[in-house]
């Protein structure tokens, strides 16, 4: 934790006194939207927990969410090497982008896969389950008419979970009827409501895997189990 005046003081101000901020979604790492920040909204964004920015064409202090309701809780807040840029992780409400869009980068110029394109060189075995994150905040964030996650997020939370607890329920049932292929499907069934569900509770997918090797190792050294 640095002070407002040591961090103000590490910020390398442009021409026009302002630095750009990057903002990221704490819980699924999209990229969300690129602001400017001035030294009074950057002490406004540490005092209040939420992002402030300067509007360039407005030439004002610019309280995201202020009109749209679609504030930023800032989950931390840090400066590159250099000191020249900003990159706020934060706990989006709603869509970023004023024009309803989950993040402002959906034009994209040069062909990827997902929704951050080639922005993320991993090709591992489950690289869907980032991608069905990212799909899944963004449908939280847009609300898409007729898409079924959109329905999921309308009714609640207590829908969800009431989903999960059956999606459950179906694959006790598959394995005890040993078909691949009744479990393969409701596998799928239950993994997709448990991403709604973490989403919904804004835990990310992140967290799990590394609780999940944080036992692997911990396991390692008290069973010397070697892999
Ligand atoms: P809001 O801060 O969400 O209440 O939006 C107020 C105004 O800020 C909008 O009408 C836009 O002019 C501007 N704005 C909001 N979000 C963005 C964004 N992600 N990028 C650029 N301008 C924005
Ligand atoms: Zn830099
Ligand atoms: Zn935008
Ligand atoms: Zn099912």
């Amino acid at each position: 934790e640095q002070t407002f005046e040591s961090l103000a003081e590490a910020v390398k101000w442009d021409g026009q006194a302002l630095v750009p901020a990057i903002v990221q979604d704490a819980v699924s790492k999209e990229v969300l939207m690129l602001a400017y920040m001035n030294r009074e909204s950057l002490r406004l964004t540490l005092e209040s927990g939420e992002t402030w920015f300067w509007s360039r064409s407005r030439s004002e202090l610019w309280h995201k969410g202020a009109t749209s309701g679609h504030i930023q809780k800032v989950r931390s807040l840090r400066y590159d090497c250099d000191g020249d840029t900003l990159l706020v992780q934060v706990e989006q409400t709603g869509p970023a982008c004023h024009t309803g869009a989950y993040s402002c980068f959906y034009n994209e110029a040069v062909v990827g896969d997902g929704i951050s394109g080639g922005s993320k060189q991993t090709a591992g075995r489950f690289d869907i389950l980032e991608k069905l994150e990212a799909i899944i905040a963004q449908r939280d964030a847009e609300r898409p008419e007729g898409a079924y996650t959109t329905y999921l997020f309308e009714k609640g939370v207590d829908k969800i979970l009431k989903k999960v607890g059956e999606e459950a329920g179906e694959v006790i049932i598959a394995a005890k009827n040993r078909s691949h292929e009744e479990l393969r499907y409701e596998a799928s069934d239950l993994i997709f409501h448990l991403l709604v569900l973490l989403r919904e509770q804004k835990l990310p997918l992140d967290d799990i895997m590394a609780e999940l090797a944080r036992r692997h190792l911990k396991q390692k050294s008290e069973y010397a189990i070697s892999d």
